[in-house]
């Protein structure tokens, strides 16, 4: 072997990747998209052997490896899980601050994230308490809503 096999560190090049595409979401997630825009509803799907209800809706129970049937509406209110309050700027995201919560709404068994308004994140030991896991929030829909997650936001009660 040459000496160049056993150097002590890699060589590490930097790279930056900008990457745009567009997808077909699918069967589950177009109807679970669709029911948001046209319905400002937001829906689940439940297992049918051990009745969990997964948001966003999965095809199969992670659980059971049935395929989930049942579609029920979920929410409006639910309660945080966890939540991240973003101060600095990442590429595509909204200009900081703003936060981001884990809910699990009313009728359903998983957390879904999205934006938490209307929240003063200006000091953020009073915003992290505003925004304390067990306290409850409620989904908003955006009036021109387009299928996607942000057609809705969550907003403290
Ligand atoms: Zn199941």
């Amino acid at each position: 072997m040459s000496d160049m096999a056993t150097a002590s560190s890699p060589l590490i090049h930097p790279g930056e990747w900008h990457i745009h595409y567009d997808y077909a979401v699918g069967e589950i997630a177009e109807r679970f998209f669709t029911e948001l825009r046209d319905n400002a509803t937001i829906y689940a799907l439940r297992c049918p052997s051990c009745k969990l209800v997964f948001v966003p809706p999965r095809a199969y129970c992670e659980r059971c490896f049935v395929r989930t049937t049942d579609w029920v509406k979920i929410g409006p209110e639910g309660v945080i899980e966890a939540f991240t309050i973003v101060y600095e700027p990442f590429d595509g995201l909204p200009v900081p601050p703003y936060a981001v919560a884990y809910v699990t709404l009313d009728g359903a068994s998983t957390a879904l994230a999205n934006f938490v308004t209307d929240v003063d994140l200006s000091d953020p030991e009073q915003a992290s308490a505003a925004l304390a896991i067990g306290n409850r929030v409620i989904v908003d829909f955006v009036d021109e809503r387009k299928g996607l997650i942000t057609d809705f936001h969550y907003r403290l009660l």
